[in-house]
């Protein structure tokens, strides 16, 4: 097998199935570096205490999730994939990197910001400290990329920034700093036409749906606000459907529908059909490939587990190295 380029980490909440920003922001490069890369993937679920009032869900949730990442074109035999909660050294390495952030930096990052504006009753410690276990996952594994969509670029600088505090205060160079891998299509917008895909908004598409759901919602979708009427002439470049159309649709159907809404030659709804159309098709295989890995329900948890062994193996090797540098009694 060809030497490969070095660690790929990234680890997502178990929000159950993916939707389409999901799939183009991150799930797209998690299938691509696997060619190149060693990856880790991981099921963060520590992380999803920080803001999850039940954890009802989270069992059903983590299965769903590593299904769509399975049946996506994630191969457990070379990659490994993960629960974050089986491999604990991950909480003891988030300790350490505490010690040696300063808090500010923490309530100054605009994520975190944005969580106490969504829900300014539960700004709990976890959720201030929720990039230093970010950072302590991927420095556990020493990745050197992390493929994530462009909201979690602050949370890897921080990671660097802590990789760096880290080395210098105990004079080491055990924690590697990591780079930001964003796919092509970094920032999908929901159907609404406005915010960032994501469920909590309720404007999302599953890539699991089925062609009818995903067509009842692509005809929900909010197109170019200034068109009305049918007869008016619409503007592809401030509609959300045509930019899907540019992700699903073939070059000369992009370059004929937007020459059509210029001159209202089509309506929405046509243009909304035709895109859910070829967004069903594009997912067709990814469908299929997930209905037949649910035959076997046992599956996704065997290799959540097989690859449980295989994180540990590396956490483990890495916490020697980080308490020998701290200087902790053996
Ligand atoms: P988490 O917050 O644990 O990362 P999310 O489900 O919010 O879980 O996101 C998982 C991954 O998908 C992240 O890398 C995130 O950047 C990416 N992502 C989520 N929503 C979008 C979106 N609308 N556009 C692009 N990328 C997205």
């Amino acid at each position: 097998m060809a030497q490969k380029k070095g660690r790929v980490f990234s680890g997502a909440r178990p929000t159950g199935r993916q939707h389409l920003g999901n799939y183009f922001g991150a799930i797209q490069n998690y299938i691509g570096l696997q060619d190149d890369y060693d990856c880790v993937y991981c099921v963060v679920d520590v992380h999803a205490l920080t803001t999850v009032e039940t954890t009802r869900d989270l069992i059903p949730n983590t299965y769903e999730m590593a299904l769509d990442w399975l049946a996506s074109g994630m191969r457990p035999e070379e990659s490994v994939i993960f629960i974050q909660s089986h491999v604990p050294e991950v909480m003891e390495l988030h300790t350490y990197l505490s010690m040696v952030t300063p808090l500010g930096k923490l309530t100054d990052l605009p994520t975190f910001k944005e969580k106490v504006r969504q829900a300014p009753n539960n700004v709990n410690y976890g959720l201030v400290g929720y990039p230093v276990l970010m950072a302590a996952d991927i420095l556990l594994y020493k990745a050197t990329v992390v493929p994530v969509g462009v909201d979690q670029a602050p949370h890897v600088e921080f990671t660097r920034e802590a990789a760096r505090s880290f080395n210098y205060r105990y004079g080491t160079s055990v924690l590697v700093e990591p780079d930001c891998k964003f796919t092509q299509i970094p920032k999908v917008i929901g159907i609404d036409g406005q915010a960032k895909m994501g469920k909590s908004l309720d404007n999302h598409i599953e890539i699991a749906a089925t062609p009818e759901e995903t067509s009842k919602r692509v005809m929900s979708m909010v197109t170019d606000p200034q068109r009305q009427r049918r007869s008016d002439p619409g503007n592809p470049d401030v509609c959300n459907v045509f930019s899907f159309h540019k992700i699903f649709s073939s070059p000369e159907e992009v370059a004929s529908i937007n020459t059509e809404c210029r001159s209202a030659g089509i309506g929405c709804v046509d243009c909304k059909k035709r895109m859910a159309q070829n967004l069903n098709a594009y997912f067709a295989p990814l469908r299929e490939r997930r209905s037949k890995l649910t035959e076997n329900p046992n599956y996704v948890w065997d290799v959540l587990h097989d690859g449980d062994k295989r994180a540990k193996a590396i956490a483990e090797q890495t916490m020697q190295e980080v308490r020998e540098a701290i200087g902790l009694p053996k």
